[in-house]
């Protein structure tokens, strides 16, 4: 059974993102990347401060480009992932910004900054076997959950449609139950466009698990640039294809959407 949250679009958000226009996205750091199709951008995992260059630091808070986000996706609430302070200061300078995430992300930024409006905040809370569908931005999400690896805190994976391209962000897995968790979710039936994934998972060991999540795209991803280099020659030599990022704010064009 699925449950559906829909919020209200503030200011017609995302109205200008025509289908036919390209999608790009851009690494920031750890798991954060920035999808953007022409005014629409979608951040996750994005804002955070850990090994972040004060430059970038001081983009995010004041919600200067690329950071000009309509949609703020954050999987769970650690740090390498989310920062309370930077979320509410970029919901501050931004006003039309909203923000989709587990209770605890949520909370903390609204303790941040108690003056932002509750209708720009959605949380999501998806049962084992039942992912919840959200409506932001005038895109429609799928929000699965993943236990986290170390059972602490709520992790959420996000499925998302931007200018037809289908993409899969999970946050942190347990490689230990990944398999199980993406067949759970019935992910292990249908081919996003692209998949974004911990490092580890293209390990040669590992294929099994990412046979298990198809993708027509893989990004590794929750790692140094080193780590990332050897896990997409890993990856290539095992022919799957991958999209390397290896420095912060690195940008791709996304390939189209197969027809
Ligand atoms: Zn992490």
């Amino acid at each position: 059974m699925r449950r559906l949250v829909t919020i209200l679009c503030v200011l017609g958000l995302g109205a200008a993102a025509l289908a036919s226009e390209p999608v790009s996205m851009t690494f920031v750091v750890g798991s954060g990347y920035l999808l953007r199709q022409g005014d629409l951008v979608v951040a996750i995992d994005a804002l955070v401060a850990l090994d972040v260059p004060e430059v970038t630091r001081a983009l995010m808070a004041s919600a200067l480009p690329p950071f000009d986000v309509d949609l703020i996706l954050v999987t769970h609430s650690d740090w390498d992932h989310f920062d309370a302070a930077i979320v509410s200061r970029n919901m501050t300078a931004n006003p039309h910004a909203l923000l989709v995430a587990p209770a605890d992300v949520v909370q903390a930024v609204q303790t941040s900054e108690p003056t932002l409006d509750p209708a720009r905040f959605v949380i999501v809370h998806p049962a084992l076997d039942a992912p919840v569908e959200v409506e932001a931005a005038l895109l429609t999400l799928d929000v699965f959950s993943f236990p986290h690896p170390y059972s602490k805190p709520e992790n959420v994976g996000y499925r998302l449609q931007v200018g037809g391209l289908v993409l899969l962000h999970p946050g942190d897995l347990d490689i230990a139950t990944a398999a199980s968790d993406f067949a759970r979710t019935g992910l292990d039936r249908f081919t996003a466009d692209v998949a974004i994934l911990p490092y580890f998972f293209f390990d040669t060991a590992n294929r099994s698990v990412l046979t298990s999540c198809p993708a027509r795209l893989y990004v590794p991803t929750h790692a140094a640039p080193a780590e990332i280099s050897l896990a997409c020659s890993t990856a290539r030599r095992t022919t799957y294809d991958v999209l390397c990022f290896t420095r912060s704010l690195e940008e791709a064009v996304l390939p189209p959407a197969a027809k």
